[in-house]
C-alpha cells in the first residue's frame, strides 16, 4: 500500500457508541500508518481516553445529551439530538482547525454524525462518509425515507438468488413497522448524506455482499470503498468503553476444542446443563438490574467451572480461541465480521435495525448460522447442538471455515483490502491545497 508524507491532515468525526468508536479508531490508525496526521472530533459522551492513542489529537465538542434522551427506547432519538446539538460546535471546531492548519485533506464522518456533511460542504472540504454497518443497509434508506420509492423498487425486482435469499421486502416491511418521527428523519438524513458525500467507506469485504453492492453502486453516485475487515488491519487498537475481563481467556484455555458457546448480547439464556458457555452480561444490560442479580438464586454457583460470566470480554481474542465452537449473538455488524474472520458459526438472535439484515445474510445467504426464534429451553438446546455438534450442522461449520479462508485471502497483499486502501488514499489526495 502507498505511504504518504506526514503533511496531509485528516479530521475524523466520530460518534461515540461502541460499535462506531472501534471501526473509526481502526481507520484512524491505518491512515496514520500511511502518513496522515489525525484529529478526531467527538461528542463529550463516552469520550475516548486520549492517553490510549497518543498519535492522534482529540477534540471534544458539547453534545448536551440528557439522560432521558440516552435511555430512550427509540434508538434514533439520541442520534437526532446529537446532530441537532453538535452541528454548531462542530462547525466552529472545523473552522478553527482549518484556520490553524490552513488545509484539511478530508473530513471523514460516521453516517450517524450526518450533520458533518453540510458543514464540510459549506467549508469547501472533501467529505467522506464511513458506514460502520454492511453496504446492503444502504439500499433501505432511500426507500424508508420515501425519497425515491419508485427507483428503489428495482432492487426488489431483481431475480438474483442472493438478493432473493436476503428477503429484502420482508425486512423492509419489518423495519418500517412503528417507525417514529425521529427514525424517519434520521433515515432521510442518512440517505442524503450517502448521496452527497464524495466517497463512501464501508467496513465490509466485497465478496460478502457482491450482488447487493452492485445495486448500491448503481444507486449512489459516490465511489464505494470496501476496506474491511478493519479489526484485522488494526488489531492493536484499544477501543472498549468497558474494561475487558481477561480471566475468561484462562478459563477458555481449560476447555475442549470447539466446545464452548460464546454468548454476548443476549438477555435470556437457557442452556443444556452440560454445555460449557462464556457469557457476557454488560452491567445495566438487563433493565432494572445492576448486573446478574436477576438470574435465579444460586445460578452462578450451580454453573461452577462449566460456565464463565463476565461483564465485558476481549471478544476478538475469544472468537479466535480454539475452545470456542459457536457464537450466540445479536448480530451487530462488527460482531458478524469478527465471527466470520475466525470461522465461528453463529446462533442469531437479532433485536433491532440492521441486526435483522445481518441475520438474513448469516442464515440465508452465507449459510453459516441458525436463527433462534423460539427461546423455549428444548429448542435452544437442539439448535446449539445442531450448530456445534450434530452431523446436520456439518455444512454450516464447513461453510464458516470456507468464509474465514476467503476473508484471510482478501486481507493478503494481492487481495482486495489493499487495493481499496490505495483507492481511498488517492481519493483523499485528489483535492490539492
Ligand atoms: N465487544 C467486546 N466485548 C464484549 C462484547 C462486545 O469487545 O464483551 C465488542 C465486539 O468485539 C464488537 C463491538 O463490541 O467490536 C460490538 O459491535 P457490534 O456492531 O457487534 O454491536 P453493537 O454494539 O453496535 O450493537
Amino acid at each position: 500500500m502507498e505511504k504518504q508524507q506526514k503533511s496531509s491532515h485528516v479530521v475524523l468525526v466520530m460518534v461515540t457508541f461502541q460499535g462506531h468508536i472501534t471501526p473509526m479508531l481502526q481507520l484512524a490508525s491505518i491512515l496514520h500508518s500511511k502518513g496522515f496526521s489525525i484529529t478526531i472530533v467527538h461528542p463529550e459522551l463516552n469520550s475516548p481516553n486520549p492517553s490510549n492513542h497518543p498519535k492522534f489529537t482529540f477534540i471534544s465538542i458539547p453534545d448536551k445529551l440528557t439522560e432521558s434522551q440516552l435511555s430512550d427506547k427509540d434508538a434514533a432519538s439520541p442520534v437526532w439530538s446529537l446532530n441537532k446539538n453538535c452541528a454548531a460546535p462542530l462547525q466552529q471546531c472545523l473552522e478553527k482547525i482549518l484556520h490553524s492548519l490552513h488545509h484539511i485533506a478530508a473530513v471523514i464522518y460516521d453516517t450517524l454524525m450526518y450533520c458533518a456533511q453540510t458543514i464540510t460542504e459549506d467549508l469547501g472540504l472533501l467529505g467522506i462518509v464511513l458506514r460502520t454497518g454492511s453496504a446492503t443497509t444502504m439500499l433501505f434508506y432511500p426507500a424508508f425515507s420515501q425519497l425515491d420509492e419508485e427507483r428503489i423498487d428495482f432492487v426488489y425486482e431483481i431475480k438474483s438468488p442472493e438478493l432473493q435469499a436476503l428477503q429484502l421486502k420482508r425486512l423492509r416491511a419489518l423495519l418500517s413497522q412503528n417507525a417514529t418521527k425521529a427514525m424517519t428523519e434520521v433515515r432521510v438524513a442518512f440517505a442524503n448524506v450517502l448521496k452527497r458525500s464524495s466517497a463512501i467507506i464501508v467496513n465490509s469485504m466485497e465478496f460478502l455482499e457482491l450482488e447487493a453492492l452492485s445495486k448500491v453502486k448503481q444507486y449512489f453516485p459516490a465511489p464505494i470503498i470496501t476496506i474491511g475487515p478493519l479489526h484485522k488491519l488494526a488489531p492493536a487498537i484499544c477501543s472498549s468503553l468497558l474494561t475487558e475481563d481477561d480471566k475468561c481467556i484462562s478459563w477458555l484455555n481449560k476447555q475442549a476444542p470447539k466446545s464452548v458457546i460464546y454468548v454476548s448480547f443476549a438477555s435470556i439464556v437457557n442452556i443444556d446443563n452440560k454445555q460449557p458457555f462464556l457469557w457476557v452480561v454488560r452491567p445495566g444490560m438487563v433493565r432494572g438490574s445492576e448486573w446478574i442479580e436477576s438470574l435465579p438464586n444460586g445460578f452462578k454457583e450451580s454453573v461452577g467451572e462449566r460456565g464463565c460470566i463476565v461483564k465485558w470480554a476481549p471478544q476478538k481474542e475469544v472468537l479466535a480461541h480454539a475452545a470456542v465452537g459457536g457464537f450466540w449473538t445479536h448480530c451487530g455488524w462488527n460482531s458478524t465480521i469478527e465471527s466470520i474472520c475466525e470461522g465461528v458459526p453463529m446462533l442469531c438472535r437479532p433485536f433491532f435495525g440492521d441486526q435483522h439484515l445481518n441475520t438474513s445474510y448469516i442464515c440465508n445467504v452465507w449459510k453459516i448460522g441458525l436463527e433462534l426464534q423460539n427461546l423455549e429451553r428444548g429448542n435452544i438446546e437442539r439448535t446449539i447442538k445442531r450448530l456445534m455438534m450434530d452431523m446436520e450442522g456439518n455444512g454450516i461449520r464447513n461453510r464458516a471455515i470456507d468464509l474465514k479462508e476467503k476473508a484471510a485471502f482478501y486481507l493478503m497483499e494481492e487481495g482486495s483490502t489493499s487495493c481499496s486502501f490505495n483507492m481511498l488514499i488517492k481519493h483523499i489526495l485528489s483535492v490539492k491545497e
